[in-house]
């Protein structure tokens, strides 16, 4: 058996214990890069037809709300066209 005193005992679980935390620490910088690319919506920019207001929405159906007036407005080509011109 090895035999290994107070000392050395300490201090490989500190070593152990700091490598865990490093090791730790880089996965989830990693996986949180990952995530982040992931979930990315495209944005785009809807123009209210009710009060003229534009917002950007990256929601994936047809209708968003608008924040200022509350109307319920189309996300349509047309929209997309007329506000990039
Ligand atoms: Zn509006």
């Amino acid at each position: 058996m090895i035999k290994l005193n107070f000392d050395e005992i300490v201090s490989f679980y500190v070593f152990f214990f700091i490598v865990t935390l490093l090791g730790s620490w880089i996965f989830s910088v990693f996986f949180k890069k990952e995530e982040n690319n992931r979930h990315e919506l495209p944005l785009h920019l809807i123009y209210c037809s009710i009060c003229t207001f534009v917002y950007p929405s990256s929601s994936l159906n047809g209708m968003t709300l608008c924040p200022r007036c509350g109307s319920y407005n189309e996300k349509s080509k047309e929209d997309h066209r007329n506000i990039a011109d």
